[in-house]
Order: C-alpha cells, then sequence, then structure tokens
C-alpha cells in the first residue's frame, strides 16, 4: 500500500490513467496537474495547478512517458495548461522525492541532477521494454497489414536488430508463417536467431539479404537501412522503422526510389494505450512500494 504517500502527476496520455488508477487504489494522495479536461475522477486524487502544489510535502513526481521538452515543457492532453518543470520546482521537495518517467532529455537530466534528485526512466528497464514490446508488435503487424497488398505469411521479412523488441517482432511474424531472417552483429545473438529456429545473417551483409525482401523491420537506433541497401531492395519493398526517433532508415533516399518507409514511434500508446499504461503502472507501483518499504530516501 502506498498509504501517507503524496504523488504529483504531471500531464500525459491516456496511460497516465492507468498509472493513477492504481496510485489511488494503493490509497496514494494524488495531486493531478493538466487534466482539468478530463471528464472522469478519481477518489483521491485532486486536479490542481502546477502552482497550487505544495512540492514540500511531496514523494514522488510522475511524469508523462517523454518527460519533457528540451525546454522543461510536459506534454498533456488533458488541458491547454503549460507546465512547466523547472529546477526551482525540485528544489522544493523533499530530498526523498523521485522523479518517475518514460525516458529522458539533456534538460531533464540537468535539472534532477542540480537539484540532486533521483530520476527513474522506467523504459531503461528490461522488465518494461519486454513488457512493452508486445503491443509494439501488434502495432507493427497492424502496420505491415495496413501499408501492403500482401500476407504476411509466406512474405520475406528481415528483422534488423535482437534486441527486447526485435526478438519479439521475429518470433511474433514467424508464428503468423512468414520467412524470417534476423540480421545481428553479435555472435550469440546469431546463435540465438538459429535457436529460434529463424535465419540469421550479419549485418554486414545487409546489402546483399534484402534482395528479396517484401518487408524490412528496424530496430536498432542506429543508421542501419542506408542507401546502399535500399538500392537493392525490391521496389515493392516495405520498411517499417520502429527504432526511436530518427529512426535508422535513409528516408530521404527511400523516398527517392520510391520505397515506402514509415517510421513508427510509440506504437503502445497508439494501439494499446491502456495496456501500455497498466505496463508502466504495476513496475511504478512496484517501485514505490519498495520506496515505502524500505524508508522513502532509499527510494
Ligand atoms: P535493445 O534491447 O537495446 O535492442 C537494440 C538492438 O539494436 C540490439 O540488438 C543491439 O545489438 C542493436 N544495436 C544497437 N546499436 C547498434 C549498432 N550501432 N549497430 C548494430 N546493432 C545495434 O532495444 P529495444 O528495447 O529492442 O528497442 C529497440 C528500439 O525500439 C529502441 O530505439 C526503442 O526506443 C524503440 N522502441 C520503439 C517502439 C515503437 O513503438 N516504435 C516501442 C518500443 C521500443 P547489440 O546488442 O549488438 O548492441
Amino acid at each position: 500500500m502506498l498509504t501517507g504517500m503524496q504523488i504529483a502527476v504531471l500531464g500525459g496520455d491516456a496511460r497516465q490513467l492507468e498509472i493513477i488508477r492504481k496510485l489511488t487504489e494503493l490509497d496514494a494522495k494524488i495531486s493531478l496537474v493538466g487534466f482539468e479536461q478530463l471528464d472522469h475522477s478519481f477518489t483521491g486524487a485532486t486536479k490542481e495547478k502546477l502552482d497550487e502544489i505544495n512540492f514540500s510535502e511531496i514523494d514522488a513526481i510522475v511524469l508523462p512517458v517523454p518527460g519533457t521538452s528540451n525546454e522543461g515543457e510536459v506534454e498533456t492532453i488533458f488541458s491547454n495548461e503549460k507546465i512547466v518543470l523547472t529546477e526551482d520546482i525540485l528544489l522544493q521537495t523533499p530530498e526523498h522525492c523521485t522523479i518517475y518517467s518514460g525516458i529522458s532529455n539533456g534538460f531533464l537530466d540537468g535539472i534532477v541532477s542540480s537539484s540532486k534528485r533521483k530520476l527513474v526512466q522506467l523504459f531503461e528497464r528490461d522488465d518494461v521494454a519486454i513488457y512493452n514490446s508486445i503491443p509494439t508488435v501488434e502495432g507493427t503487424i497492424m502496420m505491415a497489414i495496413q501499408h501492403t497488398d500482401f500476407t504476411i505469411h509466406g512474405s520475406n521479412i528481415l528483422v534488423l536488430g535482437l534486441g527486447r523488441v526485435g526478438m519479439s517482432v521475429a518470433r511474433t511474424f514467424h508464428h503468423l508463417g512468414a520467412k524470417i531472417k534476423v540480421g545481428a552483429r553479435k555472435s550469440e545473438h546469431l546463435a540465438r536467431i538459429t535457436e529460434m529456429g529463424l535465419t540469421p545473417f550479419q549485418l554486414g551483409d545487409l546489402e546483399k539479404e534484402v534482395k528479396n525482401c517484401d518487408i524490412c523491420i528496424n530496430t536498432i537506433p542506429a543508421p542501419v537501412v542506408e542507401a546502399g541497401v535500399i538500392a537493392k531492395m525490391p521496389s515493392h519493398t516495405l520498411i517499417i522503422d520502429l527504432a526511436s526517433k530518427p529512426g535508422g532508415t535513409d528516408f530521404r533516399y527511400a523516398e527517392k526510389r520510391g520505397i515506402k518507409a514509415l517510421l513508427a514511434p510509440g506504437l503502445p500508446g497508439i494501439v494499446a494505450p491502456k495496456t501500455a499504461g497498466k505496463i508502466l503502472a504495476n513496475v511504478l507501483c512496484q517501485l514505490l512500494t519498495e520506496s515505502t518499504t524500505n524508508g522513502k530516501g532509499n527510494s
């Protein structure tokens, strides 16, 4: 239980509603900033303006998945209010106050470190990334269906990268009957791909491997699907780039060659915001519960 804990939830999208629901179930006291257009109300949660919050009583601040912008602005879809997180706000919080977000950037890292608070990036955790790969794959299947005129079953699909997303993508498309080749650079990844019953190849051989590729799904956040690779693809190839912005594809060259290339960020929040919210809510509540068990200073 989170009885006695005061948490400020600043902005966000539908995923945040699952977090708020779970936090209130666990009896935390919640201040909601940037939710005034939300019709729903939660027992134990109060809608407030940023300047109405007494940050000296706040044990944790929950930010949306992207954290803040590089100017400190916090996105919210439930308000037109501009919410800006500053170092000054963090300095008003007790020393044990922990900030939770999905990812971070230079600005957020900077104000957290200069105010000597702790930031937890939920998307850096293996468990969150693996759970999150499930709605990511479902979104990828949706995009593959929407943007092709052939079945996934029987098609030649290249998956680039065997990380948390790449493994789930490769396995699921394999189960849908596609012929899967997976490109990786580590020998242990090539061994794992073989063990999974899929065809491995060295990333360095990508140019050779794309020759009969129907769909190329990239999960590597580095420039891998370069002009030389795109030049060797059949003209009907669909590129779905799942890697974080700016992706790993030369989109300019793909357009020039007439190859459809889609950057597809944030699929869990688009195709399954409820599930994506539950994934975050479960891990966040586990961390907050552990912090109350260990004493607030060890959160
Ligand atoms: P991950 O577990 O770290 O996997 C990344 C993979 O890329 C690993 O196989 C890694 O191989 C490889 N890689 C990284 N840099 C490389 C390079 N320079 N050259 C060759 N291979 C390289 O990450 P993840 O959780 O699978 O996420 C993959 C990407 O998808 C991230 O950018 C993430 O933000 C994004 N993502 C997108 C969505 C969406 O909705 N589109 C959802 C979730 C995640 P090594 O082990 O050899 O480094």
